[in-house]
């Protein structure tokens, strides 16, 4: 029996994407096998949810929500394609086009969370983005969203790089996910953090257990830890370093009143599905043992953010379950 009140909190958020974050490197041609798994993934990923009673907050690219050469909205207007037409294959419609994804998570039998990842997965900070870009994303982002009854209010940035949160709030967001505070980023260069971060995954100590703050009235709900793909040199970080670190984590937040964030790529679990999924379910394991004892609740991003700003502002109605 799911407890509802919880000291801590679990919050999972999934970075929805298929090939839209391929379009700022010129191709993807490395990834089609993850691509190609990817809707087994969340099928599975889904059923798992639905066994420990988890409430994920899917953070979808907005143009992955339109079926291929579905019209878009009117409002829409011309949003930046990042120029990803100029590359993609014929044939590969379904790594841009998901709508049958976005199905899948809403008929799940616990209620699920879709938030954005932006429209065409722009990043803040790369040349092509500002204020108005921005704006544009996510009222295009919203648009197509609404056309399916679905309201978002949670962001995840692409690439994690955190900008414009005056925007985000302005267009009623009430809630993203910032930047990890573990030591790891703290190290310079892309090299060096690198190493850090496979180092960090031997250690035996927990990821960082967060805290949601109200940033100029937009909740900051940072991520604790990645679970890691098993491509490149992820490859050689063991199953259960992963699972040890989680595991560990979770406690911490159970019993710090603190929150457990975690997150991952649906395609990253393609990488490598059944030890993967295995992993993550050891987790959830070991989640559904603290919540039977009342210690931590898994929650969608949109509640935390209603603990934090209370419901009146935040709005309440995170949850998108088909109606
Ligand atoms: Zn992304």
């Amino acid at each position: 029996m799911t407890q509802q009140g919880g000291n801590g909190s679990f919050v999972f958020s999934l970075d929805t994407e298929l090939a839209w974050g391929s379009v700022h490197q010129g191709g993807y041609a490395s990834h089609e096998g993850e691509f190609d798994r990817t809707r087994y993934v969340v099928e599975r990923l889904l059923r798992l949810f639905e066994r420990y009673e988890i409430r994920g907050t899917w953070a979808v690219v907005g143009k992955l929500m339109l079926a291929d050469g579905e019209p878009e909205p009117a409002s829409v207007n011309g949003a930046s394609h990042n120029g990803h037409f100029q590359w993609r294959s014929a044939g590969e419609d379904h790594f841009w086009h998901a709508p049958d994804i976005v199905e899948q998570i809403r008929s799940c039998a616990v209620p699920q969370e879709i938030g954005s990842h932006n429209y065409t997965h722009m990043i803040m900070g790369r040349p092509g983005s500002s204020p108005e870009g921005f704006d544009h994303e996510l009222k295009a982002s919203k648009a197509v969203a609404g056309e399916r009854d679905i309201e978002l209010k949670s962001f995840v940035y692409p690439r994690n790089e955190v900008g414009y949160l005056d925007v985000l709030a302005r267009n009623g967001f009430t809630s993203y996910r910032g930047v990890a505070p573990s030591w790891t980023w703290r190290v310079p260069g892309t090299i060096g953090k690198r190493i850090a971060r496979l180092a960090d995954h031997f250690m035996p100590t927990a990821a960082p257990v967060v805290q949601a703050t109200n940033e100029n009235g937009i909740v900051n709900i940072p991520a604790s830890y990645s679970y890691l793909h098993r491509t490149g040199w992820a490859k050689y970080v063991p199953i259960g370093a992963r699972v040890r670190k989680s595991m560990r984590t979770m406690r911490k937040a159970a019993s710090s009143v603190g929150i457990f964030h975690l997150w991952t790529h649906p395609f990253n679990i393609a990488s490598d599905p059944e030890n993967l999924l295995g992993g993550l379910e050891r987790i959830f394991q070991e989640y559904k043992r603290l919540n039977d004892s009342g210690l931590i609740q898994s929650r969608t991003m949109t509640e935390v953010a209603e603990q934090v700003m209370g419901p009146a502002v935040a709005k309440a109605e995170p949850i998108h379950a088909k109606s």
